[in-house]
């Protein structure tokens, strides 16, 4: 797992997982009173998550 941050300066946990070496998979999660959920989109500025997006 990796942090990485949005633009925003949200932290955001980064989790690849390659489980049959054919494709990657990535998952992004939010830290905090809710984890244990994926997201696709930021929870503080709703901005699509992309792995090139994040800093
Ligand atoms: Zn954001």
């Amino acid at each position: 797992m990796q942090e990485r941050y949005c633009k925003c300066g949200k932290r955001i946990i980064v989790q690849y997982s390659n489980r049959k070496s054919d494709n990657w998979m990535v998952r992004y999660w939010q830290m905090g009173h809710n984890f244990g959920k994926t997201i696709r989109t930021c929870p503080h500025c709703g901005r699509k998550i992309n792995i090139d997006s994040l800093c």
